[in-house]
């Protein structure tokens, strides 16, 4: 099967991580889903609120 993480192939018998290859990708996967709610906030640049017109 493939495993979601690193898109590779692998025998689900060697792993015990599954659906992931590995310890390593399950965890991956894991902050990856943490890293969507408390990843980096989408802070609006200050300078693009401002409107350049001037006249
Ligand atoms: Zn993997």
């Amino acid at each position: 099967m493939v495993c979601p993480t690193c898109k590779k192939e692998f025998d689900p018998n060697d792993s015990d991580s599954l659906p992931f290859c590995s310890e390593r990708c399950r965890l991956v996967d894991l902050n990856r889903w943490f890293g969507e709610g408390h990843g980096l906030p989408s802070i609006p640049d200050p300078d693009a609120d401002e409107t350049p017109e001037m006249l």
